[in-house]
């Protein structure tokens, strides 16, 4: 789907490769762009004719077990995260599919099944090595060069190359989780559950509701769930969602944490076609739900899915100008993957998202996350700055600040007016 190819690939090694891309491509007024899981569905990490600085070379991932903290460098995998955390019992918020890259998630907010307790992956993030747009090195925490660190917890890719994160870990697992499947003649009933559900949930929960294509070919809903924590007391938690229906597939019970990240897995594999829309939302209603079923039903292709994505209660309560991620009132991430395989077929399924995402719009907050909207000239400037919420003028700040030429722009652009 993404159909660009840089001039020139620098597939670095480290900090050291970082920086002499970063001034090579200034000193030869390149398009740059930035590439840590390759994940991004937009395709930003890819640019047309320019630089494009690739950081899947840089997969290490070292943990502190006494301090709880894990240092990783910025090409990483949440694979590669949690499995090297999980070793000592430890993780922290990550993404729900496997092979998405910690990068991006991290900068543009991070929404994961440990959220409900531990908050998003940018409330986890204790600093960061960043190569500025000058070829600088800095490092960013509370403490050091604090403006940049509120900046980076949300504000995506706009002011350098991250090489490597820290981040706070947490005792984790086994959790009791997985989801549970009802039929689709109940997708309407379980929706209004799973948006009265998730609405009550201790923190030690989140939650992610769907209608998707089972294995077997039928159209379902689903409610997926994470619990972490005790699990006698998680199994009343999520007796509610476990006794209705009655539902076609329960697959709640204890697994490893490394396990419930790769629930998805399978749905997302490389080389399909792919094309997503989504938006926050602060309720579900009745209305927001028959428009999903409805379109749903109409979709194109059985690999798409529509679903929400929980933000979580500990990701609820941070202020929404404390980090650059704003959307702190938001319920949820509603969304819908369109998904399918003949390139023949792309005009019809991009149709179906759009028309689905045009039709959800009254019912959101307006705003997009960060790490699913595409570039500027597909989505125009105004949803760009509206996905920053209302820390956009602060960012464009900070942007004047550390990147005032606009080198990295190959992304969801804050444009600097220095
Ligand atoms: C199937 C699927 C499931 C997803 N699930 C989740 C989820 O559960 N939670 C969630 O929060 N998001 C989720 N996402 C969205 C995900 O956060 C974005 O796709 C994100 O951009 C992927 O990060 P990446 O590093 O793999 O991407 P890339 O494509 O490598 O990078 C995207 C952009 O991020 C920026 N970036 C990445 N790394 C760096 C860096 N080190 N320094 C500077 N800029 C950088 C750059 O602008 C880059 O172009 C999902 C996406 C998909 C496709």
């Amino acid at each position: 789907m993404i159909d660009r190819r840089p001039g020139l690939i620098a597939r670095c090694a480290g900090l050291a490769d970082v920086v002499a891309a970063v001034r090579f491509s200034r000193s030869h007024e390149l398009l740059v762009s930035v590439r840590g899981g390759g994940h991004n569905a937009p395709g930003v990490a890819v640019c047309e004719g320019g630089l494009m600085i690739d950081l899947a070379g840089m997969r290490g991932v070292r943990v502190d077990p006494a301090q709880r903290t894990a240092r990783a460098e910025a090409g990483a995998t949440w694979s590669d995260f949690d499995r090297e955390t999980q070793a000592f019992g430890l993780a922290t918020t990550g993404g729900a599919i496997s092979n998405t890259g910690i990068g991006g998630p991290t900068l543009g907010g991070g929404l994961g099944w440990l959220a409900g307790k531990y908050g998003l992956v940018c409330d986890n993030l204790l600093s960061v090595d960043l190569v500025t747009a000058d070829g600088t090195v800095l490092v960013t925490s509370a403490t050091e060069n604090s403006d940049l660190f509120w900046g980076l917890r949300g504000g995506g890719g706009n002011f350098g190359v991250v090489t490597s994160f820290e981040y706070q870990l947490h005792p984790v697992g086994p959790v009791l989780a997985g989801p549970v499947l009802y039929p689709f003649a109940k997708a309407k009933e379980g929706l209004a559950l799973y948006r009265d559900f998730a609405a009550s949930i201790p923190d030690e929960v989140n939650t992610m509701g769907a209608l998707l294509t089972s294995p077997d070919g039928n159209p379902v809903a689903a409610i997926a769930v994470c619990y972490n924590g005790s699990h006698e007391a998680g199994e009343k938690v999520l007796r509610e969602i476990r006794a209705f229906g009655p539902p076609l597939a329960d697959e709640i019970a204890p697994k490893p944490y490394c396990k419930i990240q790769t629930l998805f897995d399978e749905a997302f594999i490389r080389g399909r076609r792919y094309y997503f829309k989504s938006n926050f939302t602060r309720q579900i209603s009745d209305e927001a739900i028959d428009t999903l079923v409805e379109h749903f039903r109409a979709a194109p292709s059985p690999m798409s899915m529509v679903y929400f994505q929980q933000l979580g209660k500990a990701a609820n309560r941070v202020g929404a100008t404390a980090t650059a991620f704003s959307h702190r009132d938001a319920l949820c991430e509603w969304g819908c993957d369109a998904v399918w395989l003949d390139p023949g077929a792309d005009g019809v399924n991009i149709r179906w998202a759009r028309e689905l995402a045009k039709a959800m719009r009254p019912f959101t907050t307006g705003s997009d996350y960060v790490n699913h909207i595409g570039l500027e000239t597909e989505e125009g400037a105004a949803r760009i700055k509206a996905a920053y919420g209302a820390n956009y003028e602060r960012l464009v700040a900070l942007k004047n600040k550390y990147d005032p030429t606009n080198l990295f722009r190959h992304n969801q652009n804050i444009k600097p007016t220095a």
